[in-house]
């Protein structure tokens, strides 16, 4: 056997090198809701009091601590407005954190894109620790949190209960869904501190309530999910709509005048609103054909989906958790348009 003394290559290696690699690895910020140990980068736009973090490719787990999905934050004379809260509230209490360093003008209001987990969740460290500002978010936020109809409350709480176990610590017994405090229907205005904005509903797409906020002053968009960049999109929900959210899509192209800088739910930000949804409406387009082909022969589902060739889209992020449940729900979307 091997003894531990001071020439033991193992050990020097321990303790020059490992260790205290080790140790700058599991660097932590603290939060009220456990410690977060990703470096959580805050972008400006150029020329803009326009901020936003980018979270990580691929689907919420412990790996990237639930950060995948993106927010962002105005700041005005009047005050800041937050779009997305991520998906914990630990990390809606490190967005908060960088809004403190940039500014002191309190959180005016939290526009949400839509009510799904990796984008609400944080809106509870905004709720406990910066005044609770008023949550704006579509009617059909209502239905999600078990508004109007009791399984679509379901929804919500089976999501929470699945965050629990696959986002713990950072997700647990004391995690709750914040409600909206305001919703609109079509569109809503508003200004502050001499910024105008602009919420427009661009749902049913990726999820029902899809809403996009545009900064008119500064011609930045932010997209939510209706933009999915670097990774497979998710579409795997009863209520995604791939036809309405192509013409949405195309409405975007052709806003005028256009965004100079587009920030979608996830992946990296676009200075083109074309290129910024090339990628989704590409995704979109091939499941469409793909498993529209499959249900107009009336090839079963399992056997169209072996015989796709799904090349393009196999390496990239989220393919695995995702694409096959994509696929089928195109398909019965697709077996639900060839029966109108
Ligand atoms: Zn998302």
């Amino acid at each position: 056997m091997p003894t531990c003394n001071k020439a033991n290559p193992i050990r020097f290696l321990l303790a020059f090198f490992l260790l205290p690699l080790w140790a700058s690895a599991t660097e932590f910020t603290a939060t009220p809701y456990g410690n977060v140990s990703l470096p959580f980068e805050l972008h400006q736009v150029d020329g803009a009091p326009i901020y936003y973090v980018i979270g990580l490719s691929g689907v919420p787990g412990s790996n990237n601590e639930g950060h995948t999905s993106n927010a962002g934050f105005v700041v005005t004379d009047e005050g800041v407005v937050v779009f997305d809260a991520l998906g914990t509230p630990a990390l809606g209490s490190m967005l908060l954190k960088r809004i403190r360093e940039v500014t002191d003008q309190p959180v005016k209001r939290i526009v949400i894109s839509h009510y799904h987990a990796d984008h609400i969740y944080g809106l509870q460290a905004f709720e406990e620790h910066a005044g609770d500002p008023p949550v704006w978010a579509h009617r059909q936020a209502l239905d999600y949190i078990g508004g109007s109809t009791a399984s679509q409350g379901e929804d919500a709480q089976r999501r929470l209960d699945q965050r629990r176990q696959a986002l713990f610590p950072w997700v647990d017994e004391d995690t709750y869904v914040v409600a909206p405090d305001h919703t609109f229907e079509d569109q809503a205005g508003f200004e502050l501190g001499g910024v105008s904005f602009q919420i427009r509903h661009v749902g049913p797409a990726h999820a029902p309530g899809d809403s996009i906020l545009l900064v008119k002053d500064h011609q930045v968009l932010f997209s939510g999910d209706s933009i999915y960049k670097g990774r497979v999109p998710f579409l795997d929900s009863p209520q995604t709509d791939t036809r309405n959210w192509l013409k949405e899509l195309k409405q975007l192209t052709q806003m005028q005048p256009p965004p100079r800088f587009v920030i979608p739910g996830h992946g990296e930000p676009s200075t083109q609103t074309a290129e910024a949804i090339a990628m989704t409406r590409g995704y979109i387009e091939f499941l469409r054909e793909q498993m529209g082909q499959a249900v107009a022969d009336f090839t079963p589902f399992a056997e169209a989906y072996e015989n796709t060739d799904w090349s393009q889209y196999r390496d990239l992020p989220a393919f695995d958790a995702s694409n096959r449940g994509n696929a089928y729900r195109i398909y019965l979307e697709m077996e639900a348009e060839s029966f109108e």
